[in-house]
């Protein structure tokens, strides 16, 4: 599919996107209404504020990718239950950002617990170890929220609703414990904040993480997604914020990184402080698709964050 022929909501997410871990939003989350777009089999696509939620439904009960705020945990819930009446069994967490893992402790109270099917939330160690690492900033993570079932392997595998879902880690991607998340008999892709299409890609350096993780995460997720010979549909991909994407998306937003990549290596090469790369404006020729007045991710913040993570 062309770009932006399914785009949603991309303007307005990236002021949310990257809200911390444990603090909550300045924003009113009464009128935010939550959409939900089906991707492909029993895969659903929740987008409200802040990041998107994936949703797997079957027999089995319910699995959610992402939990946006905790504020809009009714909300999701009353969409939920509209697909299926059965147990929230699985939350895996993209990663730590708050837009990701906000909501949660309050997903996990309001499914209530069944102590022979309980909840279990997942993620890559690094976002625990991230999420318990702030002591000193309040509030706190809620602990009935922390991804305790967290993973330190390559990958974690499960099986649910009759499908094997495969969790990778990419490292030191948009941050030091990103997963992505294969389900593998319906075909689509959950990718976090490593894919944010129509933007620029946010690499948090000060969470670990960096371009060259980020264009390894996209070449791997490439290597998973297989496209229909029309090009259009195939495996489906959900963003970590925005549009429902495929293959080609991502092809797009790859040679992006990478070509940006290599033009701010060559002015390091050239011995260019940051500043001086800033103002050669690498992206020039991106922008105008890239930035609007709402980005979170300007132009300057993503060449500053290319350039460090390729600074000797
Ligand atoms: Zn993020």
């Amino acid at each position: 599919m062309t770009r932006k022929t399914r785009h949603s909501t991309f303007p307005a997410l990236l002021i949310l996107c990257f809200a911390h871990a444990g603090g909550q939003p300045q924003q009113n989350f009464d009128n935010v209404q939550i959409h939900v777009e089906p991707v492909q089999h029993n895969i659903y696509m929740l987008v409200g504020a802040g990041g998107n939620t994936t949703l797997q439904v079957g027999s089995e009960g319910v699995l959610m990718v992402d939990t946006q705020f905790a504020p809009l945990a009714p909300k999701l819930m009353a969409e939920i239950r509209k697909l299926s009446p059965g147990p929230v069994r699985y939350i895996i967490n993209t990663h730590m950002h708050g837009d990701h893992v906000g909501g949660n402790a309050a997903i996990a109270k309001l499914a209530g617990s069944d102590p022979a099917l309980p909840l279990k939330i997942i993620a890559q160690e690094n976002v625990l170890n991230r999420l318990t690492a702030t002591a000193s900033v309040q509030p706190r993570f809620p602990e009935e929220g922390l991804p305790i079932d967290e993973y330190g392997t390559p990958t974690k595998n499960l099986h649910f609703n009759g499908e094997a879902i495969i969790i990778y880690h990419e490292p030191s991607a948009h941050t030091d414990g990103d997963s992505v998340v294969l389900f593998r008999g319906s075909d689509v892709i959950s990718t976090g904040d490593i894919f944010t299409p129509d933007g620029y890609p946010f690499l948090d350096i000060e969470h670990g993480g960096s371009v060259q993780g980020e264009i390894l995460a996209l070449n791997h997720i490439l290597q998973l997604a297989v496209p229909a010979k029309t090009q259009e549909g195939g495996t489906y991909i959900v963003p970590g914020h925005g549009r429902i994407c495929d293959d080609a998306d991502i092809v797009e937003f790859r040679d992006m990184v990478v070509i940006v990549r290599d033009r701010i290596r060559a002015m390091i090469q050239k011995n260019m402080t940051l500043d001086q790369v800033k103002a050669a404006k690498p992206t020039l020729d991106y922008d105008t698709e890239c930035v609007t007045s709402n980005s979170f991710v300007t132009a300057d913040r993503f060449v500053e964050a290319v350039y460090k993570s390729l600074a000797p």
